[in-house]
């Protein structure tokens, strides 16, 4: 039987990784399209050659990895070059996506999960995946965890959030959202693991 494609997305510090891993915990096969492209953006990566052409030796660091600062510094000022990184990125990462989808199912996972941030803006994405599930919390939440998690200054959350699909839209495209505020995460793990049972016997 064909394993169920989730598509999980949320905005930043909402809990998107918990809850993948609360899903991995229950049998789901992950797929992190942000680990894919970090590791096409490492050094030796397939997606290095492209972009030193587009963009120069400038956004290559010393070991031949993608310079993230810089590229990030360029992707928030000028939308034309954020798009030309993503012309360059985004098919080989629907390309590795779909290896790994494949892999998951020749292993007999019941269901494989795309952890997608950008799920929200991209039509393709939802295309591919048979349910959508959201995860939500509230802005203050988000800044709270990233903060804690990741050490950064409110204004630097604050613009990721901004830079992000607007909240109402991210649950519009829900099939299932767990909002994930105020809630301990034993009651966390109870709520996934009772959306996973009813996505997998309907
Ligand atoms: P995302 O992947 O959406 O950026 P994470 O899953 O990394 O978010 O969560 C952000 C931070 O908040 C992490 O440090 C995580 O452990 C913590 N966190 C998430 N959900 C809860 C929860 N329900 N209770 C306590 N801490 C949580």
């Amino acid at each position: 039987m064909r394993p169920l494609h989730i598509g999980l997305t949320g905005g930043i510090g909402s809990g998107k990784s918990t809850v993948s891993g609360l899903l991995v915990a229950q049998g789901a096969a992950l797929v992190d399209t942000d680990a894919i492209a970090r590791a096409l953006t490492a050094p030796g990566g397939a997606a290095m050659p492209a972009i030193g052409e587009a963009f120069g030796m400038q956004m290559v660091s010393s070991d031949g990895a993608l310079d993230r600062d810089r590229m990030r510094a360029l992707a928030f000022a000028d939308p034309t070059a954020r798009k030309r990184l993503e012309a360059i990125i985004h098919p080989l990462i629907g390309d590795q996506a779909q290896q790994a989808a494949d892999a998951a199912e020749r292993s007999g996972a019941p269901a494989v999960v795309f952890d997608v941030p950008l799920l929200t803006e991209s039509a393709h994405w939802r295309a591919r995946v048979n349910r959508v599930l959201v995860v939500d919390c509230t802005p203050d939440t988000q800044i709270q965890r990233v903060m804690a998690r990741s050490g950064w200054p409110k204004e630097t959350v604050l613009r990721v959030i901004q830079q992000q699909a607007a909240r109402e839209r991210r649950r519009a495209i829900a099939d299932a959202i767990i909002f994930n505020e105020a809630l301990s995460l034993a009651a966390l793990e109870k709520e996934v693991r009772g959306l996973w049972q009813h996505w997998l016997s309907h």
